[in-house]
């Protein structure tokens, strides 16, 4: 019995729900009394073994040329025979763009139980019990699984992330031949420079109170100030003010980022089913009366054209002198 984390890469590189996703794996092999090994898939540029200051033991690399671009049929063929070598019967995933789809292949591949939108570490672990968001995270709900073996994907942002020391030692692994793929990658076309937002710490939103996509500059910048991706409501991208990547909410991407900032945006019950997760909200709004104050944590009643760019200087004289 062992737990087995994803550690994933984006083009060689790790993120902070890398780690996230070790110190969650960390935790839970703590509590079912078992080590937490991490298992790297594809090139990297960076050096794993920095999975020991989160409580991974081992980190396993399956080099495989196969593996250099994503296919999630492929992956979850791969991490289930790790799994299987490992003895592994947890096997822990962020909720990430490529987590979420890699999950169902996974569970079958590795004949576990799947569960999904885990925010918190496991409640217990006979029987195996998590707490899931539900209901667009208006509630939570926890499931327990008497499976003998289980895949957990849980919601970026939902740990308060803890480094120690350590190093883990580093050892190759092979697995599948990359001949399962019913998907061959021809091209790649990357939005440069964008946060994803399921992973975003920070998102900075604009609703319709904008006027026009020639406005979105003060979002850009004051996105740009605090480190953080770029969202939308519906109706900003439905009338192509920006991509439909951008759309949040019930219909769009559900996200958690720590920090929400909502301008010009009503706080329609559709669009807060994917933000209301989110562990702070900022709301700009020039209507006192906007539904989205509620659900605020700090609200400011003003003129987005007037309060963004106060806001950004502000903040940007606030790094300088820090
Ligand atoms: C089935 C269904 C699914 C949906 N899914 C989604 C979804 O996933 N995501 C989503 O976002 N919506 C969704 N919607 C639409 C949703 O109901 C709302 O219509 C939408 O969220 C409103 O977008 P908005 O807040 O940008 O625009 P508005 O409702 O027009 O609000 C604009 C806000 O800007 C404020 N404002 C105006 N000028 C300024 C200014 N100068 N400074 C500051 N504030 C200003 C106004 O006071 C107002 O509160 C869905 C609707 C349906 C029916």
């Amino acid at each position: 019995m062992s737990v087995l984390v994803y550690l994933e890469s984006w083009e060689g590189n790790f993120k902070k729900n890398t780690w996230e996703s070790a110190f969650y794996a960390a935790k839970t092999a703590e509590m079912l009394g078992t080590e937490a090994i991490g298992l790297c898939i594809g090139n990297l540029n960076e050096d794993p073994s920095v999975a020991g200051q989160y409580g991974i033991s081992k980190v396993l690399h399956l080099e495989d040329a196969a593996f250099n671009s994503f296919d999630a049929n492929n992956y979850g063929a791969a991490i289930a025979e790790v799994a299987a070598s490992q003895g592994a019967d947890t096997i822990i995933l962020s909720g990430t763009f490529n987590g979420k789809a890699l999950a169902p292949a996974l569970s079958i591949n590795a004949d576990a139980a799947l569960l999904t939108n885990v925010v918190a570490l496991p409640e217990s672990s006979s029987p195996f019990s998590v707490k899931r968001g539900v209901y667009s995270s208006k509630g939570f709900n926890i499931l327990s699984s008497d499976a003998s073996k289980r895949v957990v994907v849980f919601v970026p942002n939902s740990l308060a992330l803890e480094a120690g020391e350590g190093s883990a030692a580093v050892e190759s692994v092979n697995a599948g031949a990359g001949d399962t793929k019913a998907v061959e990658v021809t091209e790649v076309d990357r939005v440069k420079g964008k946060i994803p937002l399921p992973e975003a710490e920070r998102v900075v939103s604009g609703g319709r109170g904008l006027k026009g996509p020639e406005n979105w500059g003060m979002i850009e910048e004051l996105a740009e100030v605090l480190d953080a991706g770029t969202a939308c409501s519906k109706p900003v991208s439905d009338m192509d003010w920006r991509p439909h990547s951008e759309h949040v909410g019930q219909t769009g991407i559900a996200i958690k980022p720590n920090l929400y900032v909502a301008v010009g945006i009503s706080g329609a019950i559709q669009h807060l089913a994917g933000v209301s997760a989110s562990n702070t909200i900022v709301v700009i709004n020039k209507d006192a009366e906007a539904p989205f104050f509620k659900a605020a944590d700090y609200g400011i009643v003003g003129d987005a054209f007037e309060v963004v760019p106060k806001l950004t200087a502000a903040l940007k004289e606030f790094k300088a002198n820090n």
